[in-house]
């Protein structure tokens, strides 16, 4: 029985700390690393551990962090060769970018670390999303950007709004009005876009209504496709 693959969300966690220590301290011992272990644990993604008493433990993260030592071009000495395509991919995609990473990282640990968030980001339904989750921020930053643009109160706040600034329910991308084609039954349908990069996402920002835009369901997925790029 072996545990899932460590997704980007994960891979993300274990670099961010990779960077801050040096190589001699890449060791099961080392308190930084436990922690890891135990944020790992929290992460909403798995449901499924199939190793649960091995998943994620302090010797499995301390050799994803040897792994980036095989990856890493300034290191002389020798890592772990058995790295996955993920962790080179993500790995390339931060070197030079270190303050991404870390923003990304702490913005994901935010959302573990609070649990009601996580357990309302974990029931939010796959429905809809043929695309696999890819984005650079990872899955619980995207997930929570779906969150974010559900808000059924903050949604309707913003339909009013339009509304009476307009007098229509228009797509703001390409000008598409549900009503206008189908009737009364699309009457007062339009569906809502967070405009905020996935990054800047965190337990603690608030969603405004110029955050927000209207956009038809085409129109939707696209932005969502372009979030995944
Ligand atoms: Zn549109
Ligand atoms: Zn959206």
């Amino acid at each position: 029985m072996r545990n899932p693959k460590w997704n980007r969300d994960e891979i993300i966690l274990a670099l961010d700390l990779y960077f801050t220590l040096e190589p001699g301290k890449i060791h099961s011992r080392n308190p930084k690393i436990i922690a890891l272990s135990e944020t790992l644990n929290k992460l909403p993604s798995f449901i499924d551990k199939p190793d649960a008493a091995r998943f994620r433990n302090a010797n499995g993260t301390s050799m994803k962090l040897s792994n980036f030592l095989a990856i890493d071009q300034t290191y002389s000495g020798q890592g772990m060769a058995s790295f996955s395509k993920l962790d080179k991919e993500v790995f390339d995609e931060f070197k030079n970018d270190i303050p991404s990473l870390s923003k990304i990282a702490g913005n994901i640990k935010s959302i573990i670390n609070d649990p009601n968030l996580s357990k309302e980001l974990n029931t939010l339904s796959e429905e809809n999303d043929v695309d696999k989750v890819s984005a650079k921020e990872g899955q619980i930053l995207y997930k929570l950007h779906k969150y974010r643009e559900r808000n059924h109160s903050l949604v309707h706040k913003k339909k009013a709004y339009h509304l009476k600034k307009h007098s229509n329910l228009a797509c703001e991308l390409c000008g598409f009005d549900f009503e206008k084609t189908y009737g009364e039954v699309g009457k007062g349908f339009i569906e809502c876009h967070h405009k905020s990069p996935l990054y800047t996402l965190a337990v603690d920002t608030i969603t405004k209504l110029e955050d927000l835009i209207l956009v038809c369901s085409n129109c939707h997925r696209m932005e969502h496709r372009k979030l995944n790029l």
